[in-house]
């Protein structure tokens, strides 16, 4: 039989109607006022027609709107389906197309650039529109029904739909709190995009967990530093350009001892930034996850947070983690591509068989990232199998060669690939952006006393901006294609 679970909102505002559900920087809410306001929503969006299992694209900012809107597709079983505010507009145009929405949700600012598109906006979110009646149509869920579809970041390829469930949602919940604990007072501030899964899972465990968040709409680390420290935060999710911003902010202050810890995940952490926090006393917790993961699949426990410095951790309790080379599975040490398992990895990509056929077999998902587990069973994550480059014939990882560049006090961003050499086979070619103008030689030395020979750049390139994508990635195959366009060129 098909595991059902009550509408986790209905089930939150019941258990406990009071307590303080969002904060933002002008209201507050409680659970049974969210509850409310919802139940307000579902009767709205049913008078638009939004039906169980339809398609509902959802074009928002960080708000209580968002949540509201949200937690309403939920209870009406319709599939929310995540867009980046961020995305271009034929971009957007293609994901709404791929993913054959029925509807579009969308604030007001934004919906100019689905008009321009040609795409006929559903309901439109400002703060005019006043709800009156309230539906009691609210509906629990099945484990395996979908509730997101999430697009991949596209930082490898084109973005792919991943379809998130009930089940996948509740599971990494759970398993976070097993590993990060749960404490009454627990304050998540979410300051990150509620359209990723990152943003979208602080919300998720605050229902089931009873915990509240501080919402804010968009990053800025002044406003995140003072949240910490005047809102009572406990708990804070980054990327690492976050976590750089927020400790030059924060310049020698503290934060409060109430503060329990930085979940830093996304990407990579650079190891130099790891010990700097280590220094100034900042609980940073290394975590890895992705959109098929539905957030976190391994986290560093608290307690190994000095001893195991640059790890990722172990997996959360109900899931597992290997290390894969050429079909078997690698010794300590002994570096492969991860595969994960667990009820929180998703069923597969919407519409796109041969991708999810290739990803997923026998419940493992491979996740197309090389790294290895030490002796002790931690997981290290090294970098995307796609981005390896391989000089004569050592694995060397873009991103440790970019943690180094960064680490020069005039280096502001950095990327790095692996170009064709006649003798080597491939050699790493690194792009930088400066504060002020770095000469290739100096940029050599500094390489060459952190690295191998192997690994330091045969070529550096000053740029102004290195090419990004709507989530704020590295896209090292444009770095790639513009190599390729200058050899062509030539040729
Ligand atoms: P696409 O799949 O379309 O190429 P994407 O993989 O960037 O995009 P996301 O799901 O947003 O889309 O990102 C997940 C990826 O981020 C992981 O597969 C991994 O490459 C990287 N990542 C996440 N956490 C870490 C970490 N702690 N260390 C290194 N890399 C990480
Ligand atoms: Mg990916």
């Amino acid at each position: 039989m098909e595991q059902y679970i009550p509408n986790w909102l209905k089930q939150r505002a019941e258990l406990t109607p009071m307590r303080l559900a969002i904060k933002t920087k002008t209201r507050e809410i409680t659970y049974e006022q969210l509850y409310e306001k919802v139940q307000q929503r579902v009767n709205y969006f049913s008078t638009k027609n939004i039906k169980k299992g339809q398609h509902v694209a959802v074009l928002m900012k960080n708000s209580i709107e968002m949540i509201e809107t949200l937690h309403a597709l939920f209870a009406i079983g319709a599939i929310a389906v995540l867009l980046n505010t961020r995305l271009s507009k034929q971009e957007l145009a293609w994901q709404i197309s791929d993913v054959e929405a029925t509807h579009i949700i969308c604030h007001e600012e934004l919906e100019p650039k689905l008009i321009e598109v040609g795409k006929e906006v559903t309901i439109v979110i400002n703060e005019k529109i006043t709800l009156h009646e309230k539906s009691n149509a609210i509906h629990g869920y099945t484990f395996d029904q979908v509730a997101t579809i999430m697009y991949t970041s596209g930082t490898t390829g084109n973005p792919k739909g991943v379809m998130q469930t009930f089940g996948n949602h509740w599971s990494s919940a759970i398993g976070s709190a097993l590993n990060l604990g749960l404490q009454m007072n627990d304050r998540w501030l979410l300051a990150v995009p509620l359209f990723h899964i990152s943003g979208l899972s602080i919300l998720i465990r605050s229902v089931i967990y009873g915990t509240s968040i501080v919402l804010h709409e968009r990053f800025d680390a002044k406003s995140m530093n003072e949240a910490i420290v005047k809102e009572e935060v406990t708990i804070v999710s980054v990327v690492t350009t976050m976590l750089q911003q927020m400790l030059e902010d924060l310049g020698s202050k503290q934060y409060p001892a109430s503060f329990r810890c930085m979940l830093a995940g996304g990407g990579p952490v650079p190891k130099p930034l790891l010990v700097e926090c280590l220094h100034r006393q900042i609980p940073v917790y290394q975590t890895y996850g992705m959109t098929e993961t539905a957030s976190q699949i391994a986290t560093l426990a608290p307690e190994y947070c000095l001893e195991k410095l640059g790890s990722a951790g172990k997996p959360l309790f109900s899931c597992d983690i290997k290390v894969e080379k050429d079909g078997r599975e690698c010794s300590s040490n002994e570096e492969g591509e991860i595969l994960v398992k667990g009820p929180n990895v998703t069923k597969g990509y919407w519409k796109r068989h041969d991708a999810t056929a290739d990803s997923l077999s026998n419940g493992w998902f491979h996740t197309g990232d090389i790294g290895f587990k030490d002796e002790d069973g931690f997981l290290f994550v090294l970098d995307r199998r796609s981005d390896l480059i391989i000089s004569g014939g050592e694995n060397v990882y873009p991103a440790e060669i970019e943690a180094v560049l960064l680490s020069h006090p005039l280096v502001i961003d950095a990327g790095v690939i692996g170009v064709k050499d006649l003798k080597w086979g491939e050699v790493p070619h690194a792009f930088i952006v400066s504060k002020e103008q770095v000469s290739k030689e100096e940029m050599l030395d500094f390489c060459t006393n952190s690295l191998a020979s192997y690994k330091v750049p045969k070529e550096i390139t000053s740029m102004d901006e290195l090419p990004r994508n709507s989530s704020n990635k590295l896209l090292r195959r444009l770095l790639k294609e513009m190599i390729k366009d200058k050899t062509d060129d030539k040729n």
